[in-house]
């Protein structure tokens, strides 16, 4: 058995090996060659987490396995990050253990992919304005990510506290663009790509803010309850997901199917555009809006990714299990 530790995992993955990994689950789902296995996540009782396992089968890359792991909101206070996981990879052929690896540093890697991953197909290419709304700890990747896609020439950004924007406007600088905090009105007016990146709870983002033509990113909203931007904004774009079962029911997507001005029938998988089944964006001033629920086949790809080129740089740990 293989095991990456997660001090491994920076100096080993690359976003693009990421992207691809993403992009390539995301098709595989689409074709059925790979599906996702119900979702567990559970309140334990104990230190308010929460707990739980994604996991799911691809037939095609032969990814089988489980990320486990949660929420453990004491974490930062003892120096340590609140979401914890790791993901363990199977021999799809014996159900032997192949692999156990960190999760934490690949499921901000691989949510900032599915991001990328709707961006490099459902953006318009003339795409110059960035905008990020959410400061969290997941941000910086997203824009990072996100910014590799277009030709972009600035980014601008909003958080309910402004002043945790700075880690944005550091990484925005490290990758040489201007950086502008802004307000949601002018976020809207002025973003070509929106990425939404928050645990909140109700819409912060308003159809009537958003102008024509914008691909956004939901990528916060990943539970029952979420929400990041107005249901009528859901319903006005053309909508796509990584998963069309999490979308209706944890997703973004959840609020305009629940009020009746979204059908299921109108969500399209993200797969289906990359594998050339659907068009995906058709006219420039058509708004395009990713519900990035997150699904385990994700961190499996990834994962897999990451024992390849740790056994290819001789740095995988091989114990006999
Ligand atoms: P974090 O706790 O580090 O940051 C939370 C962010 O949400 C902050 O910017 C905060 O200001 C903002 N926020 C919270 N409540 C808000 C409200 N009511 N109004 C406006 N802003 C509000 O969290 P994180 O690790 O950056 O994760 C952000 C979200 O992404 C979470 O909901 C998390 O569950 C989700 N997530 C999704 C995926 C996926 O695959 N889609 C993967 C990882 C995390």
């Amino acid at each position: 058995m293989i095991i990456v530790p997660e001090k491994e995992i920076a100096a080993l993955m690359t976003r693009e090996s990421s992207f691809a990994a993403v992009e390539g689950v995301f098709a595989s789902m689409s074709k059925r060659t790979a599906y996702n296995f119900p979702v567990i996540r559970e309140a334990i009782g104990h230190a308010d987490a929460l707990y739980g396992f994604k996991s799911g089968f691809d037939r095609a890359a032969l990814n089988l396995g489980l990320k486990s792991g949660g929420y453990w909101p004491g974490n930062a206070a003892k120096g340590l990050t609140n979401h914890q996981s790791a993901i363990m990879l199977f021999d799809a052929d014996t159900g032997k253990i192949r692999a156990v690896v960190g999760g934490n540093l690949l499921t901000a890697l691989r949510t900032a992919s599915a991001a990328a991953v709707s961006v490099a197909h459902l953006a318009r290419k003339d795409a110059r304005v960035l905008g990020i709304v959410g400061a969290g700890h997941q941000a910086t990747f997203q824009l990072q990510a996100v910014a590799e896609q277009r030709n972009f020439d600035r980014v601008v950004a909003w958080n309910r506290t402004p002043e945790k924007l700075a880690s944005l406007a550091k990484k925005a600088a490290e990758i040489g663009l201007p950086f502008q905090a802004v307000s949601l009105d002018e976020l809207g007016a002025q973003a070509d790509v929106i990425v939404t990146i928050t645990s909140s709870f109700d819409a912060i983002l308003k159809d009537a803010q958003v102008k024509a033509g914008t691909h956004i990113a939901c990528m916060g909203t990943d539970t029952k309850g979420k929400q990041e931007v107005e249901a009528a904004l859901v319903a006005r774009a053309t909508t796509f997901t990584d998963e069309i079962a999490q979308s209706i029911s944890i997703g973004e997507c959840q609020h305009a199917i629940a009020d009746g001005s979204l059908q299921q029938v109108d969500i399209i998988e993200l797969g289906a555009v990359i594998n050339g089944d659907h068009k995906g964006r058709i006219s420039d001033d058509q708004v395009t809006l990713f519900d990035g629920t997150g699904v385990g086949l994700q961190d499996l790809a990834v994962a897999s990714a990451v024992v390849d080129l740790a056994v290819e740089k001789g740095i995988a740990l091989d114990v006999d299990f």
